[in-house]
């Protein structure tokens, strides 16, 4: 039988941190669906592929090949794409390849599949609402914009890849749109979802709160 817990919210809301180290401490399976779509993109950006050919998208698909470590590193096509896949271009064109129906279809099959008969913690958009609308536990976090882009920007500095404050800021806010937008998945807090707004809460806090959650129905 799996655990599902359901982590969704807008980019920098701080979910990655926070779900990685929730799941350390309550030994879940940390899936982060946000890397899957952009391992996709940066897939698409190294084949030229146009987004409206359809037959080069299914192609790549088919052959796509994401491997997830338990040490945090991501491997696309056996090469290693951890830091890669952070960087301004694919910030760029995530949202638009993650409209495609082909690319929403492949990852929610992979999606599920990975956390069939495991107790797993999964961060992105649309986990509580269409990947896992049963999930044991549902929680959106939530953070301003402002705070999103500092923190953003602080993880950017950490990992060697430079941008500024307002190049970030305006990222995110036309990435949210986009994705709260959509038609397809959009990004939106599930009615049974718990919300929490994070703004002024340290990291430690939000793990605390969410384990506390979790603890409940465990
Ligand atoms: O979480 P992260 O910022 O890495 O996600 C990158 C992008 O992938 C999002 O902006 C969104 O367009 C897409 N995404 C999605 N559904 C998910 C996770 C991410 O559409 N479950």
């Amino acid at each position: 039988m799996s655990f599902v817990v359901a982590i969704d919210g807008p980019a920098g809301s701080g979910k990655g941190t926070v779900t990685k180290k929730v799941g350390e401490k309550l030994g879940l399976v940390n899936i982060d669906t946000g890397a899957m779509f952009r391992c996709v993109t940066l897939n698409m950006i190294e084949e030229n592929v146009n987004l409206e050919d359809e037959a080069k998208i299914e192609e790549i698909l088919n052959k796509i090949e994401i491997d997830m470590k338990e040490n945090g590193q991501i491997f696309l096509n056996g090469k290693e794409v951890t830091n890669r896949i952070r960087e301004n271009d694919i910030n760029k064109f995530v949202s638009p390849v993650s409209i495609i129906p082909d690319v929403r279809k492949k990852l929610l099959d992979l999606q599920r599949k990975v956390s069939q008969g495991k107790k797993v913690i999964m961060e992105g958009r649309d986990i509580g609402t269409v990947v896992f609308p049963n999930a044991n536990v549902k929680i959106y976090l939530d953070a301003t914009p402002e705070e999103r882009a500092k923190r953003r920007m602080k993880q950017n500095q950490e990992n060697g890849i430079s941008s500024s404050y307002e190049e970030i800021l305006e990222s995110i806010i036309n990435r949210d749109k986009k994705d709260m937008t959509r038609e397809v998945a959009p990004l939106k807090r599930a009615e049974d979802a718990i919300y929490i707004d994070s703004s002024n809460m340290s990291i430690e806090e939000t793990v605390e709160e969410i384990i506390k959650i979790i603890k409940n129905v465990l």
